[in-house]
């Protein structure tokens, strides 16, 4: 079986920190992304969920190759890849394109799915050091958890089988900033105040505690509001945390 990554050879020496949580020489392949390691658990968690959900989820079968990652491991893969990054040491960009490509155009298997702010100044796959078809990325103003959202991180966790869900609030956020001063805004802007209120009414005005509060309630919200998250948390098939992005370092930290 092929490795999923393309790895320089100074890696192969020190043995390499793979985006599927284990340290293995590229010659060793990888077990956490073998197409046979995915069916071969991918589908209990589907049948699993569907069967909660009662009959009609379709799985599409593209999606039914799952990682094997455990909840705990996925989480780490991405706190590595934040070290990475926050280290100047990125190893993503060593992946080969062409290669990813081939591995991902007829289905994804994320390990984990980030319900980040659609902020430019946090792009997730950069800030966790991983390429395609790893991350299962929602970007909404104020990272909230909507209808849509849920919905989306439903299908990242019961149809392609993500191990983690990560709220990711940051600093200096202008939709949390701005529910805080209520400003007039034109269109449909002030929508986003409806779901950030909670946690400036939890924090009150000061914005970096508004906006750690606002990720710890949305990631609650997930939890609470949808059947199908809570029963995979429940089976120990899912773990959803909150975390907040330090724009100046760079750097995760769980809440
Ligand atoms: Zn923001």
């Amino acid at each position: 079986m092929a490795s999923f990554h393309s790895v320089p050879t100074e890696f192969s020496a020190l043995g390499h920190s793979c985006a599927c949580g284990a340290d293995h020489a590229p010659a060793a392949g990888c077990a956490g992304w073998s197409r046979r390691g995915f069916l071969r658990t991918g589908v209990g968690l589907t049948a699993g969920l569907a069967a909660g959900l009662g009959a009609g989820l379709t799985v599409p079968s593209a999606a039914r190759a799952q990682t094997q990652m455990t909840p705990d491991a996925a989480l780490q893969a991405m706190m590595d890849g934040n070290k990475r990054f926050t280290q100047g040491q990125m190893t993503s960009f060593n992946d080969d394109l062409k290669m990813l490509k081939e591995k991902t155009a007829e289905g994804q298997a994320p390990f984990a799915a980030v319900l980040s702010c659609a902020d430019s100044r946090v792009p997730v796959e950069l800030v966790f050091d991983q390429t395609i078809g790893h991350l299962f990325v929602c970007r909404v103003a104020g990272n909230i958890a909507t209808a849509a959202l849920i919905g989306s991180l439903e299908y990242g966790a019961a149809v392609l089988g993500t191990k983690a869900i990560m709220v990711l609030g940051h600093g200096s956020c202008g939709a949390v900033d701005a529910t805080i001063k209520a400003q007039a805004v034109p269109g449909q802007i002030s929508v986003l105040y409806r779901s950030i209120r909670p946690a400036v009414d939890q924090a009150g005005p000061n914005l970096e505690a508004a906006i750690r509060a606002n990720a710890k309630i949305q990631a609650g919200l997930l939890g609470s509001s949808s059947p199908v998250l809570a029963e995979a948390i429940k089976g120990g098939q899912l773990k959803i945390v909150a975390a907040y992005y330090d724009l100046a370092s760079g750097a995760v930290t769980l809440l």
